[in-house]
């Protein structure tokens, strides 16, 4: 799939499970490796991972898509963004997106002994890490972007 399909793909989900435009970017990033897809709150971008798609198949990937769009519309409208917050655990429910990225079978996407995941909040590359850390202390090694870290 090249990116102009991926991107018109996540605007007609927008319209048709949302009944909202999706008026930002949709693109693949390879680096995605413990999600098929993520949400960046920096510029409203959706990031797809080809590694996903080509595994899991286009039916779970529209779902995942459902996931990103709710983290999307949701923050675009000033409403509860966070997976813990209930206005995310109704739109997700409503559109039928998925909860969790299944694993893909055959490939680790979680090395053994980490505990979390950093993720850069401006490239999508994300790193394990066995100990909790302050991601505010430190920058992404691939583009100097702030980081994230959450627990896996
Ligand atoms: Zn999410
Ligand atoms: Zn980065």
């Amino acid at each position: 799939m090249d990116a102009p399909t991926l991107q018109r793909w996540v605007e007609t989900i927008s319209l048709r499970d949302f009944g909202k435009p999706f008026r930002h970017h949709a693109q693949f990033n390879s680096r995605l490796r413990t999600t098929g897809g993520r949400y960046f709150l920096s510029d409203h971008r959706i990031e797809i991972s080809p590694r996903h798609l080509q595994i899991l198949g286009r039916e779970i990937m529209d779902r995942i898509i459902r996931h990103e769009l709710c983290h999307y519309h949701l923050h675009i409208e000033g409403k509860g963004y966070h997976h813990r917050d209930a206005d995310f655990k109704d739109l997700l429910a409503r559109v039928g997106g998925l909860r969790h990225t299944p694993p893909l079978p055959g490939i680790k996407s979680k090395r053994k002994g980490a505990r979390y995941v950093l993720t850069c909040q401006n490239c999508g590359q994300e790193a394990f890490r066995q100990r909790k850390m302050d991601p505010n202390r430190y920058r992404c090694g691939a583009c100097h972007g702030p980081l994230s870290l959450r627990e896996i």
